[in-house]
């Protein structure tokens, strides 16, 4: 140990949970500090970088051309039989970014409001006197040292080993995850690159789907989430999406990976706990996660916010206990934390569906219905399922 820093918080990890975070406590006045283990922000990305402009609205910055590469006219979804179900709108109501670039910018944000960051600097434990929190030991480029601060706020991502060292369990069972695997591709052609492309059915992704998400005319990351206990048939999330390329020549014929990305998914819809005495734990690092589809960048973003605004309220009144930051918790669960539940029953459905059901499905829905079940509307799909006779052998597994 050569060296000792002072903080009100230590945010571990600079993702968009920490960097919002960040941000958030140092507008408030909060001293605050960022670790980050890489040694650039942002990148290597794992991410398909897809998200819903509306999701973003309260963030209070202004949409940028440097990290938006493509704007989101539209969704199509394909059942196994290659049926496509789609929507399209107007006004475009998705963004593909470019998340090294993003990233960077929250952080830039957090940093121009005042918070510290250091990258290349990697938490290695929760420090504690007894049972107390009182920092994190960390290590940058072969030098340890100590930082102290009044609350810890772990914000390392899926597995969160800082969340782990403070005595928080946030390993799932293995049906909790989804694994993913990504290629960003150049020469991608025939594929509409004013919408997001789906692909569902077990034999493509067993209880997951591949997406094609267009960064622009000719580039997409195209990528595959499949629930990690289904791969016992030793096929890897890489094989079936080298599978789905191989088969579909009529995209990806001329076309070459100039990115590879690979991660867990935790599907869960949270861990069992967020807080401790001096300790928080946000974004992925709590599973955070929508359920069905695995998109997590605002739902981080989203925890930043609350756990900062509760964070810095502790602080002012001088008590960081447990039964204080609970609050942040509480919030989630009764706003956030309801839609997730629903979203996971969803999930749960959806999961028992065979590829004769997703063809089915494909007859029957159209690409409204689809938002609405995504959603969460689950009853009004229960509803729409009930009064239609080519359903009706599909209802037990939606009851
Ligand atoms: C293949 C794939 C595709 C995805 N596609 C999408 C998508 O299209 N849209 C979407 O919304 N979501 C998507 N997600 C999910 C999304 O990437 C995450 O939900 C989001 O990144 C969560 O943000 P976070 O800040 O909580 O964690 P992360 O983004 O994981 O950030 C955690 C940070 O902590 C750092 N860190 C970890 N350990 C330490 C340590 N010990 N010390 C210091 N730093 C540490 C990491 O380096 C990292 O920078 C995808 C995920 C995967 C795997």
């Amino acid at each position: 140990m050569n060296e000792k820093y002072d903080y009100d918080v230590v945010i571990v990890g600079a993702g968009p949970a920490g960097s919002i975070c960040a941000r958030y406590l140092a507008e408030k006045g909060v001293k605050v500090l960022v670790v980050e283990k890489r040694q650039e922000i942002g990148a290597p990305k794992r991410c398909g970088e897809g998200i819903v402009v509306e999701s973003l609205e309260g963030f209070n910055f202004d949409p940028n051309a440097n990290w938006i590469t493509n704007k989101i006219h539209g969704f199509s979804i394909y059942s196994p039989n290659r049926k496509r179900v789609s929507m399209s709108w107007n006004e475009p109501k998705g963004w593909i970014v470019e998340r090294k670039i993003f990233e960077k910018y929250l952080a830039v944000d957090a940093i121009n409001a005042g918070a510290r960051y250091m990258v290349k600097t990697r938490a290695i434990e929760i420090m504690k006197e007894g049972e107390k929190i009182y920092g994190v030991k960390v290590e940058n480029m072969g030098d340890k040292f100590e930082i102290r601060s009044k609350i810890v706020i772990a914000a390392d991502g899926v597995d969160s080993k800082i969340a782990k060292s403070a005595g928080i369990n946030t390993v799932n069972k293995l049906s909790d995850y989804h694994s993913g695997f990504q290629y960003e591709m150049a020469g991608v052609k025939n594929c509409d690159s004013k919408q997001i492309h789906i692909y569902v059915g077990n034999t493509v992704a067993p209880k997951g789907y591949i997406w094609i998400f267009p960064k622009g005319e000719r580039v997409a990351n195209v990528g595959i989430v499949i629930l990690a206990k289904e791969s016992s048939d030793k096929r890897r999330a890489k094989d079936y999406l080298d599978k789905f390329i191989e088969t579909h020549s009529e995209i990806f014929e001329g076309a070459s990976p100039i990115e590879i990305n690979a991660g867990g998914v935790p599907v869960s819809g949270a861990v069992e706990t967020f807080v401790h005495d001096n300790f928080m734990i946000i974004g992925d690092a709590a599973q955070l996660v929508n359920p069905i589809h695995g998109g997590g960048i605002v739902l981080a973003m989203n925890s930043g916010n609350i756990a900062a605004e509760v964070a810095s309220e502790a602080l002012k009144e001088g008590n960081t206990s447990k039964e204080k930051l609970y609050r942040y918790e509480k919030i989630w669960r009764e706003t956030i934390g309801v839609k997730m539940q629903k979203l996971l029953q969803i999930r749960m459905v959806i999961e028992k569906l065979s590829d004769d059901d997703f063809n089915l499905l494909g007859d029957i829905l159209s690409g409204e219905d689809v938002t609405k079940l995504i959603g969460g509307k689950y009853k009004f799909v229960l509803n729409m399922l009930v009064k239609n006779p080519k359903a009706m052998l599909l209802l037990n597994k939606f009851m």
